[in-house]
């Protein structure tokens, strides 16, 4: 076939990046005839790859291999014929570099399971069905029993001109009805072409006013607004119930106004239906949600609008951060410090270290909210990288609630609370409000301990003790979700007396009911919300706002809006207090101050109750006594003087093994070489270890670490790529499991 004198010539090599997690690309021949545009980098092929095949991405158009041409094979389809679009695989490209990952694998995970499988890339035209003229002569009643058919007659009767495919299903209609009335011949179908361009809003942006700013929302919307046409990080820094949101929404009002596009990022537990209807309410443009709910058909239609420019307002979890936006206009990170924005495996990517590099790159603004930012965040604020904005007061009139200390040493407890935390509990119900409970561990008690000889129930598995459950009665497991019938007698001494060992939820809640037998006890964590929309039924019946008690782990702590609530109480606030994780401190404070943030949010004023064994810690009291903001810069100056991060830059080297010395072995190997490479090329970085995880045993493998910091992020970056190199190229390595974490946020 003659190409057209427009065709770019056609390369003689592509270099294909295959899902592996090989770093490299690899290499072949232009299968004839090739997309008609000519071969570009971005366009999904299905090449051959050992025994299989499988959908790669051309990353690179070139004319020699290092193979010699004629040992390659031949793509055995091309599949796009245009490519991918380019800011996405910029980001993708990005994101491989930034985390030491194999391309082909980032590409694959950051693309929806349709077009990984080789789905077409777009649907370019959709359909509109409307009425025919024996249709509109038609009287519903005339379908008899077939009662959807008659409604989907009227809605298509209501329409003269067509209702497109996509708005007919969102009315809860099948495909089969549709058919039924198009075999009676009542109904057709027209493809029509897609336009890319959003239905322009005009005036009609808006399908509720937007609030009255107070002042200092004003302030930070006003800041915002003189950046939207480039890079302009902010930090928004506002308690729970500041009107953050309500910034956000304003500020995405005056984006799409422009006809471009928003992207909200929301921790995967702050994508609630509350969230997603606020959203909603206010714009009469099209909310695009990513969440783990959609089937693959949805996700693709979601990222192909996105894609395509038509959906104005995209708002998801993590993962979002890979959706292509034809013409990018802001991006938002709501509660930036959340650990849910980094993925703890595979790709181990952070979201909003992300959002940021994207933002950059396509100068955009971008807003990191949060009531607790994280360190890295504060540092970058301070050092003038960021834009920091200050919302100190809640739109209601009620200051956020202070936390009170209460020591739990030597106190009687039922149920994990003692005297004081019961009676305020008795208080605050006889005064109408409810209380929260806070506990973060789920399950009825975190161990059962032999009363006789002190045998405790642990996994076999892991380096941990089983969780004793009630509902369904059995020892779990939480590292490795492994379960145990819960044994008659103590396995090592034979005695009977086996009692469990500290609180979790379901005995809290056990407790609470025989505390206050008047009122109604929700238990909120994950065993509870299991079933599919218990979460939200519970919730609804929370916001009735009748005086009740709800106990739960963080699932209720985090974005989710409970006006009624006027006593919170922190079961134990110990355990981030003295745990080896150098970050443990930080995010314990966070989600200490964001339970408390649950506490008088409407019209009541809230208190905030912390059970502690460490009444005088000095964390502790500098967060009670002066808030966060103490806290945080007290953490940074530790920090700093100690050389963790945000001061330095950190990797973790994680290798498990099923022996202990074969893991050793190799992790002291991959050390010692790289301690040579470092020295010879006199490059700053530390490499400490190897040492054992903190949890070393789990899952029935030894995991050990070697960590590596520097103050230059290029230093650590040119040693994590070394590095990778080197453990790729290892044979011992290729019988072990390992990765490289790049800005990990946990040492275990
Ligand atoms: P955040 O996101 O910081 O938690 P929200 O934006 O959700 O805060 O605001 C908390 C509550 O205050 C919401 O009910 C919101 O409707 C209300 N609110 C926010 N800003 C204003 C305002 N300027 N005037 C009146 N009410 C407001
Ligand atoms: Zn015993
Ligand atoms: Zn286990």
């Amino acid at each position: 076939m003659p190409s057209s004198p427009a065709t770019p010539p056609a390369p003689k090599v592509l270099g294909v990046a295959v899902p592996t997690p090989l770093r490299k690309l690899f290499d072949y021949r232009p299968c004839q005839p090739g997309p008609s545009a000519g071969w570009q980098p971005g366009m999904r092929v299905r090449v051959p790859f050992g025994r299989r095949e499988v959908v790669g991405i051309v990353v690179e158009c070139r004319d020699t291999s290092d193979f010699g041409l004629a040992s390659l094979k031949p793509v055995s389809a091309c599949l796009d014929s245009q490519p991918l679009p380019a800011d996405w695989l910029w980001l993708c490209r990005f994101t491989a570099r930034y985390y030491q990952h194999a391309l082909g694998d980032a590409l694959h995970q950051a693309l929806p399971v349709l077009l990984r499988q080789g789905r077409p890339l777009e649907a370019r035209t959709r359909e509109r069905w409307q009425l025919t003229a024996t249709g509109q002569a038609t009287d519903a009643a005339s379908l008899g029993r077939a009662r959807r058919q008659a409604e989907l007659l009227e809605l298509l009767r209501q329409h003269p001109r067509g209702v497109v495919g996509s708005v007919i299903s969102a009315q809860g209609f099948t495909r089969a009805q549709l058919r039924a009335l198009a075999g009676k011949g009542l109904a057709e179908c027209r493809e029509e072409p897609l336009t890319a361009a959003p239905s322009t809003p005009g005036g009609a942006l808006l399908a509720e006013p937007a609030l009255t700013l107070n002042r200092e929302q004003a302030t930070a919307l006003s800041e915002l607004h003189q950046g939207l046409d480039r890079y302009h990080p902010c930090l928004l820094q506002g308690v729970t119930g500041s009107g953050k949101t309500e910034v956000y929404l304003q500020l995405i009002e005056a984006i799409v106004t422009q006809g471009r596009q928003a992207l909200v990022l929301v921790p995967e537990i702050g994508l609630t239906p509350q969230t997603l209807a606020r959203f909603r309410r206010r714009f009469r443009v099209p909310v695009v949600a990513l969440h783990s709910g959609l089937t693959d058909a949805e996700r693709l239609d979601a990222w192909e609008a996105a894609r395509a420019g038509r959906a104005p307002i995209i708002i998801g979890t993590r993962s979002a951060i890979f959706t292509p936006l034809a013409r990018p206009g802001a991006i938002i990170v709501d509660e930036e410090h959340d650990g849910s924005y980094k993925q703890q495996d595979g790709l181990r990517y952070h979201a909003r270290d992300l959002a940021i590099a994207r933002a950059h790159k396509h100068r955009i603004p971008i807003v990191l909210g949060s009531a607790t930012p994280s360190l890295e965040s504060l540092v970058q604020a301070r050092a003038g990288n960021y834009r920091h904005l200050r919302l100190t007061r809640r739109a209601s009139s009620h200051a956020p609630a202070r936390l009170e200390l209460i020591d739990l040493r030597g106190r009687s407890r039922q149920g994990g609370l003692i005297p004081p935390a019961i009676d305020a509990i008795k208080g605050a119900l006889g005064a109408g409000g409810q209380v929260l409970v806070f506990i973060n561990r789920r399950g009825f008690a975190p161990t059962l301990a032999c009363h006789n000889c002190g045998w405790l129930a642990e996994c076999d598995w892991c380096d941990s003790r089983l969780t004793l459950h009630r509902q369904p009665p059995q020892l779990t497991c939480h590292h490795c979700e492994r379960q145990r019938s819960i044994p008659d007698a103590c396995p090592d001494c034979g005695s009977a007396d086996l009692r469990p060992l500290g609180t979790g939820t379901e005995r809290s809640e056990e407790s609470l009911g025989e505390l206050f037998p008047d009122v109604c006890v929700h238990r909120i964590d994950r065993d509870s919300t299991r079933r599919k929309d218990a979460f939200e039924t519970t919730l609804n019946e929370i916001r009735r706002g009748e005086p009740c008690l709800l106990v739960g782990t963080q699932m209720l702590a985090k974005g989710h809006h409970l006006p009624h609530v006027t006593l919170v109480v922190v079961v134990n606030a110990d355990a981030g207090l003295y745990a080896s994780d150098f970050r443990a401190l930080e995010h314990s404070a966070q989600l200490l101050v964001q339970v408390a943030g649950r506490a008088g949010r409407a019209e009541r004023p809230g208190r905030v109750l912390v059970q502690t064994l460490h009444p005088d810690d000095p964390h502790l009291r500098l967060l009670a006594e002066s808030g966060y903001d103490a806290l945080a810069e007290n953490l940074l100056e530790e920090r700093r003087i100690a050389g963790l991060p945000p001061y330095r830059h950190m990797a973790l080297l994680r290798l498990e093994s099923p022996r202990e010395a074969d893991g050793l072995t190799l992790a002291g190997e991959a050390a010692g070489a790289l301690r040579q490479w470092l020295q010879a090329r006199e490059l700053a970085v530390d490499c400490l270890g190897p040492v054992p995880a903190p949890m070393e045993r789990r899952q029935g493998r030894y995991h050990v670490q070697v960590m590596l910091s520097a103050a230059r992020r290029s230093s650590l970056h040119e040693a994590s790529a070394w590095l990778t190199a080197w453990m790729e190229q290892s044979p011992l390595a290729r019988r072990a499991r390992w990765n490289l974490d790049i800005d990990p946020q946990t040492l275990s």
